[in-house]
């Protein structure tokens, strides 16, 4: 059959939308009708060329929609299942699978991950193979991949929320309650309010912090932070981000810092923000040519914390219908994340908007 595809040709070119040859699904893969796909920062790293990838490429990784055919051997779901996409695969028997990291899998790292994993490609352009984001490439209107990538979900859960729990909302309140795993009363540092700063900051108020500190060099971005749980917000722009959060916390630096965004000078300050004994985490996936220049005597005297997190260190299994509970119960706020929704023919005017952060989210929504 055949599906329209948001295809990367060229890096610095806007997506091109093409009608793909699609196959349908093999042996442990499934076909899924999306039904919405979030804009987000990640497919922009590739679409500038922070992240080099071989193109063509069909983008897109944050996305929910309907189990549409499943292939010979998949019973985890099942046609007409609400699912939502999990951009890491999950052999379910590696080390790292067993222990319960699946977003560290090994099982599968014999194929590149823009493909299946016999290695070959489900869509073809002119008869040449055309790779996916994470497997599961989901800017179109059909996407084949593993099973394994799919999470099945409760179905009165919106769209639009259900596409943002697979990438920012995992990735921000994972951060914080599956890796850092932040105490009530912890005093915590936001260095970038984007789609996963944002969900950073709502995930330590609903860890109990007790002061949550937002910090972005734009005044929208640092309004929303006070909607989903800021006690302050500091302009990165106007303010020494380090010598204020030192203030706002009696001089003493905060318990966790999250770094957003993940560039020199941000990783730099959450780990200058620290208080003795702190932990300062990296979020936001930095380009892969950054490097920060640390100081480790002082990380030595404080007994400091440096980490990253991947996928907020969750578990898609089991962390999105947690998630996806959470936003249906209101304890964490989605609808006011989901700023813009947009056609599929006006996805480059969604990374546009997003580029110039005048978005916590914006979803595009299929027919
Ligand atoms: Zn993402
Ligand atoms: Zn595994």
């Amino acid at each position: 059959m055949k599906t329209r595809a948001a295809v990367l040709t060229e890096v610095n070119k806007p997506l091109q939308i093409m009608e793909l040859e699609q196959e349908g699904p093999k042996a442990g893969e499934v076909r899924v009708k999306v039904k919405a796909a979030g804009v987000c920062m990640s497919d922009y790293h590739i679409m500038i060329g922070d992240w080099p990838l071989p193109l063509p490429m069909v983008l897109g990784h944050e996305a929910a929609g309907i189990i549409d055919e499943v292939g010979p051997g998949v019973t985890s779901v099942k046609k007409g299942d609400h699912v939502i996409f999990s951009f890491r695969s999950n052999c379910g028997h590696c080390a790292y699978c067993s222990k319960g990291r699946t977003v560290l899998c090994i099982g599968f790292n014999d194929t590149p991950r823009w493909g299946m994993h016999d290695g070959t490609s489900r869509v073809k352009l002119n008869g040449e193979p055309v790779n996916v984001m994470a497997r599961i490439g989901t800017f179109t209107e059909y996407s084949v991949c593993p099973a394994d990538q799919v999470v099945k979900v409760r179905e009165d859960l919106p769209w639009t929320h259900a596409a943002i729990i697979g990438c920012s909302v995992a990735t921000g309140v994972g951060a914080v309650i599956r890796h850092a795993k932040i105490e009530a009363g912890s005093t915590v540092l936001v260095v970038g309010c984007g789609g996963v700063g944002l969900n950073v900051v709502q995930g330590a108020r609903l860890a109990g912090a007790k002061t949550i500190i937002a910090c972005d060099l734009l005044d929208n971005k640092l309004q929303m932070a006070t909607n989903f749980g800021a006690t302050h917000i500091v302009n990165g722009k106007r303010q020494d981000v380090i010598k204020t959060v030192k203030e706002i916390t009696g001089g003493l630096g905060v318990d966790y810092a999250f770094d957003a965004i993940g560039t020199e000078p941000t990783v730099l300050q959450i780990v200058d923000s620290l208080a003795p004994a702190g932990h300062a985490v990296i979020v936001g996936i930095p380009a892969f040519s950054t490097r920060a220049p640390i100081t480790p005597h002082l990380m030595v005297y404080g007994e400091q914390t440096l980490s990253g997190t991947y996928y907020g260190s969750v578990r898609p299994a089991v962390d999105f219908g947690t998630l996806a509970d959470l936003s249906m119960d209101g304890k964490l706020n989605l609808d006011d994340l989901i700023s813009r929704t947009y056609k599929f023919e006006e996805i480059n005017e969604g990374f546009q908007i997003m580029a110039r952060g005048q978005v916590a989210r914006g979803v595009i929504l299929f027919d």
